[in-house]
């Protein structure tokens, strides 16, 4: 093949992909950069306007929660200087969830600078044993590849990172390894506890979808609902968002600019079960539709 025949194929690639649903994702991550920001006391902001990642100070290192979209890596590494931390300082990346849109940075940041990875038991089985489930390849770029965890998240995990002490529990649905976190959020003496749910999309409750990975009975979606429910009543004054749109993030960073002396916006004890209802009802609504079933 001639280099001009190459380039142009190149050039049909992309513009094919610009036209799929989450084509402008790919092409446009520049796009989506945002300043970090502090949501409150130790926790702060370090992606972009899409997917989350929150980083904690826990005084004896950094923690991250996910670790942003593939090949968006390079952005995650200039939030966090940005911040005003070094990325090498991050010592542990706890996931959300095993897909592609959370765990891009992690085998950086483990060859680079030894960081611990996490990931719950059943997404570290799934690496493994059906690492299609990931959508691995929907980075469009062969140059990513799954990672080996360090350490797998079981139910009910207590983990301590410096002066941070994680409760884990397992929230399958969205994936079967989803987790939710809660934890103590500190601000010289004074704490507020946030809690973390990893993983709302129905992407993965589709009808289609379910047939090919085996539920045919879609026992999954009765799954999702169970996760929500079992953490619903938790209290929580931080709710953290694992896509920016679980507890809009952005706007509420806005608040914060325009307000810099007011109520801190990310201080909200009804956002997180208000969401998780949303969340159900809309599920079951979907549920009685004939044409998801
Ligand atoms: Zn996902």
């Amino acid at each position: 093949m001639s280099i001009k025949q190459e380039y142009e194929d190149y050039a049909a690639r992309r513009e094919a992909l610009a036209k799929t649903h989450f084509g402008p994702i790919w092409l446009n991550p520049l796009d989506r950069y945002v300043h970090p920001f502090r949501i409150w006391g130790n926790v702060w902001y370090v992606d972009d306007s899409w997917v989350c990642v929150h980083l904690i100070d826990t005084g004896d290192g950094l923690l991250l929660i996910d670790s942003g979209n593939c090949g968006c890596t390079d952005m995650l590494v200039q939030a966090i200087w940005e911040a005003g931390f070094n990325p090498k300082d991050v010592k542990w990346i706890i996931h959300s969830h095993g897909h592609l849109d959370h765990i891009g940075g992690a085998n950086f940041f483990k060859k680079m600078f030894g960081t611990k990875l996490y990931l719950g038991e059943p997404d570290a089985r799934m690496f493994r044993e059906r690492p299609w489930i990931s959508a691995i390849y929907d980075a469009h770029s062969d140059l990513n590849e799954l990672f080996v965890p360090d350490y797998e998240i079981k139910e009910g995990d207590v983990l301590t990172f410096g002066n941070t002490t994680m409760r884990f529990t397992l929230v399958p649905g969205h994936t079967d390894g989803c987790i939710a976190i809660f934890f103590d959020a500190h601000d010289g003496e004074e704490t507020k506890r946030c809690g973390y749910y990893g993983g709302f999309g129905f992407n993965t409750l589709q009808k289609d979808y379910l047939i090919e990975i085996g539920d045919p009975e879609y026992k999954t979606r009765q799954t999702y609902l169970n996760s929500l429910a079992k953490v619903r009543n938790e209290k929580v004054e931080i709710f953290l968002g694992n896509h920016c749109i679980n507890n809009d993030t952005l706007g509420r960073r806005q608040k914060q600019l325009d307000d810099p002396d007011g109520p801190n916006p990310f201080i909200d004890t009804e956002v997180r079960g208000k969401y998780l209802d949303e969340k159900r009802d809309a599920l079951l609504e979907f549920m009685k539709d004939p044409k998801n079933n």
